[in-house]
């Protein structure tokens, strides 16, 4: 029998997870990680799967998005989740982990593994061979230059740009319209919902904008401060936060992203004095995101500040606005919802790099990219996940965006396929009642397809020996 083998570049959340499902179905597993011989500017040890920022991975409650997802990689066998779980401290509803024994635990996981080869060392080129690709959003600059030769050309960038998204139907339509500028390209109802705001309104919102607390920019952030590209066709063209743009003078703004040319307000037949404008953010019409919103605020001042902002009032935020260094590929242009490249059947991305926010959100799209690399080495079919599943949604959407607009994105509810069919004699039903029912329909999606594909549960306790 031929040795079969695969390549993992990276360490992190996705690569051990990709590197573990792989070596569990019997490929032998070069794992490549090149610190501590060479680090990035936010990792601080040498341990594999290192938590770069917070130590919690987000909901473990069963009917919130990331608790779904949770459910499913606990389904499908994950390594990343079990030793979380193994290493986990009281956080309330949410999985937290003890950060150290965390990375220990996973890097003594992989480092036992007769089938996975650590190599410390930084791999500059992308090999031949089956290999996938999950070295994060701090991608080393050699391999980052060779990912942009020979597969994504101008579609990989360098920076999220993020406005924050809001649930559609938590926008109060009592004070914003529908409407575009000038009524160009308008549907029926006009392509955008504008958030109308009066001079009044306006400065308090720019006064609690310019007070608000920020995120700490690091050492390789600091060029936010003076507008950044995006990639090499500057898309995002000198992007800049709000709260930059405010600082620069108060009525900055107004003639900026908030500028209301061409809007007139029905309720007051007028032209706003500043409009917030925002466009829909999905083929559902569940998500709408801010546009040309992208900001530094620390997440809780962005949910009180944007109170500020007629018809946000009590607005949900499905992803709040960022803007940090983040290497990531155009993936709807170069993959599928596999994870494999369009260009080369062996070749998989994995992790952050392919748009996916997130820490658990990364590990599940490792736990995709290693269980296809390794049904491919074992001339089984590839796995692709109904989208009644919250990772099947995620790795849809990635795969499926715009390409133009791209921005990455995390678990969350706004993705997933609306219910079908509502419990029998309901007209309508609450957010909770709906979450569960996508829970539900998420656990039975998984449990038929698992069962219609013959996959089996990779047990992240047993380990599979080499033959
Ligand atoms: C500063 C920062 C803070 C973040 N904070 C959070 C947070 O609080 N919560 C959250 O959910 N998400 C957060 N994220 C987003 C994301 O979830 C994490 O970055 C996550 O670790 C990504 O997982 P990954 O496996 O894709 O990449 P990583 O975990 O970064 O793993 C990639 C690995 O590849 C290695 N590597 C890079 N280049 C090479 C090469 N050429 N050869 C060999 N090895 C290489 C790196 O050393 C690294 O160990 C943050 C991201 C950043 C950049």
């Amino acid at each position: 029998m031929t040795n079969k083998k695969l390549t993992v570049i990276g360490g992190g959340l996705a690569g051990t997870e990709a590197a573990w499902q792989a070596a569990q179905q019997g490929i032998d597993v070069d794992l490549y990680e090149m610190r501590p011989v060479q680090s990035t500017r936010a990792h601080v040890t040498d341990q594999l799967a290192e938590l770069v920022c917070s130590n919690s991975l987000g909901s473990n409650l069963p009917d919130r998005a990331s608790g779904v997802l949770k459910t499913e990689m606990r389904t499908l066998g994950s390594l990343i989740l079990d030793c979380a779980e193994k290493t986990a401290v009281p956080a309330g509803g949410a999985l937290a982990v003890d950060r150290e024994g965390f990375a220990e635990v996973v890097t003594e996981r992989i480092e036992s593994h007769p089938r996975i080869h650590l190599h410390r060392t930084e791999v500059t080129e992308i090999p031949d061979g089956p290999t996938v690709i999950a070295s994060g959003p701090l991608t080393s600059k050699a391999l980052t230059d060779d990912i942009q030769a020979k597969i994504t050309g101008e579609n990989l960038f360098f920076y999220d740009a993020i406005s924050p998204i809001v649930y559609h139907d938590s926008i109060n339509m009592d004070i914003a319209f529908r409407a575009s500028r000038y009524q160009r390209g308008e549907e029926v109802a006009g392509d955008y919902i504008n958030c109308p705001l009066n001079k009044e309104e306006y400065y308090a919102f720019v006064e609690a904008l310019l007070a608000a607390e920020r995120i700490d920019l690091r050492e390789f952030e600091e060029d936010i401060e003076s507008g950044i590209h995006s990639n090499i066709h500057n898309y995002f063209e000198s992007c800049l936060p709000i709260e930059i743009i405010a600082s620069r003078g108060v009525d900055s703004l107004a003639y900026g992203p908030m500028r209301p040319v061409g809007l007139t307000d029905p309720r007051t037949d007028r032209r706003p004095y500043a409009v917030v404008q925002l466009r829909q953010d999905n083929l559902a019409g569940s998500l709408y995101n801010l546009v040309g919103f992208q900001t530094n605020l620390r997440w809780p001042e962005q949910k009180r500040v944007f109170q500020f902002i007629p018809g946000l009032e009590t607005a949900e935020y499905a992803r709040y606005g960022m803007m940090h260094r983040n290497t990531f590929i155009n993936s709807p242009t170069l993959l599928n919802a596999t994870m494999q490249t369009r260009v080369r059947e062996d070749l998989y991305f994995a992790g952050q790099i392919t748009g996916i926010e997130g820490y658990i959100g990364n590990a599940a799209s490792g736990l995709i990219a290693g269980l296809n690399a390794g049904r491919m080495l074992n001339g089984q079919d590839q796995v692709t996940l109904p989208r009644h599943t919250m990772l099947g949604c995620l790795c849809h959407y990635i795969t499926h965006s715009d390409g133009k607009t791209f921005q990455p994105m995390k678990a969350n509810f706004g993705i997933i396929p609306p219910l079908e069919v509502l419990p029998e004699g309901k007209k309508k039903i609450g957010k909770r009642e709906r979450y569960k029912l996508y829970a539900s329909r998420s656990a039975e999606a998984l449990a038929t397809y698992m069962k219609d594909a013959n996959l089996d549960r990779i047990v992240p306790d047993e380990v599979v020996l080499p033959a």
